[in-house]
């Protein structure tokens, strides 16, 4: 199998090679992602190696039909990006990775979520200047306080078992929920509007879609306690980011944790040491003090980067197997 392996960044080449070395695939490296002005590098493969930013449309699709390209590996479990049911008619298969480490992910909200109570990122920048001064630095114990996790899936049953385990009351909303797991982890499900009624820390896991689009707004932020903390490890546009900055603005939003942004697209993509991005909406977050961004890094750890690149390999192997 010969395999063309888009947007590539220098781990993915690190830990698909490591994972490659039981299948000996012949795998080609392009920097650039596959879109419509990329799509003739596929010419010559029998598959295409992509993530969430590749945008697989109809004339890439057709494109990889016509180059014989039998094979789409994603390398993530997201595929909104392809249009399925035309690599279906053209004889495309997809494959993807659809849980390769919800731990990873878990532990980054928990890891938002402390930074931004007890602001050791500040702490740590006020040090470095041998400023060793507490004020402003105030957090709250968890302990005790209320934890609303929106969506009860892999990584929002990983979270909520986190956040029992720092004695936080969890209480949890998802309209598809799994009873037996959501029993055996203890966890109360409520009605969402009271969820943000009652959390202190409101933490999102469910997926984007259109009934999800925009559902932190301004109506869904009023309802919520003054002061709570909101935290997005899912997809940006759960949140309206500009009804988020009026909330923070009016001092009622508490604090604010993203590790998605609404208009994110490439921005949190690209490799920021070859390029400074500016962007006036973070740049407007960024002026609160009560806000952490970061960019889209839940994922990244080595066990769940080996489990893409082992999944990803596995599932091309099977598929040559067929
Ligand atoms: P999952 O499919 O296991 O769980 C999603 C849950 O959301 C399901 O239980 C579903 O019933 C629930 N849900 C659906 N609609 C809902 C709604 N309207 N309100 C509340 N809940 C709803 O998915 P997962 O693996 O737990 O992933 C969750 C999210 O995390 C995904 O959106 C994914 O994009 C994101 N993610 C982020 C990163 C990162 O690096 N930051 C990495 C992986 C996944």
């Amino acid at each position: 199998m010969k395999i063309a392996v888009f947007g590539t960044k220098p781990y993915d080449r690190e830990y698909l090679n490591r994972a490659n070395q039981q299948y000996a695939f012949q795998l080609d490296y392009f920097k650039v992602r596959l879109n419509e002005e990329t799509r003739e590098l596929a010419r010559g493969h029998d598959a295409v190696c992509v993530f969430v930013n590749d945008i697989l449309n109809q004339p890439v699709l057709e494109t990889m039909a016509d180059a014989g390209v039998r094979l789409i590996a994603l390398r993530c479990a997201g595929f909104n990006n392809v249009d399925l049911s035309l690599a279906d008619k053209l004889g495309i298969k997809v494959a993807r990775v659809p849980a390769y480490s919800p731990e990873a992910v878990a532990e980054y909200t928990l890891a938002l979520i402390l930074t931004l109570n007890r602001k050791t990122h500040k702490a740590w920048n006020r040090i470095r200047e041998g400023n060793f001064s507490l004020n402003g630095l105030l957090g709250f114990n968890m302990t005790g306080k209320t934890a609303g996790v929106v969506g009860l899936g892999r990584i929002g049953l990983a979270t909520a078992k986190l956040l029992q385990g720092f004695d936080m009351n969890v209480i949890a909303y998802d309209p598809f929920p799994d009873e037996v797991a959501i029993k055996a982890a203890g966890i109360k499900t409520v009605p969402l509007h009271e969820l943000y009624h009652h959390a202190d820390i409101i933490t999102l896991h469910c997926p984007l879609t259109d009934s999800t689009f925009h559902m932190i707004d301004a109506e869904a932020l009023e309802s919520m306690k003054p002061g709570a903390m909101l935290i997005n490890t899912s997809r940006g546009a759960l949140i309206d980011t500009q009804a988020a900055i009026r909330s923070l603005k009016a001092e009622h939003l508490g604090y604010l944790g993203i590790d998605v942004y609404e208009q994110e697209g490439d921005l949190f993509f690209e490799d920021l040491s070859e390029q400074i991005i500016q962007d006036d909406i973070i740049q407007r977050l960024q002026s609160f003090p009560n806000v952490l961004i970061t960019g889209h890094q839940g994922f990244f750890t080595r066990e769940a980067l080996t489990a893409i690149a082992e999944t990803t390999l596995t599932n091309i192997h099977e598929f040559a197997e067929t």
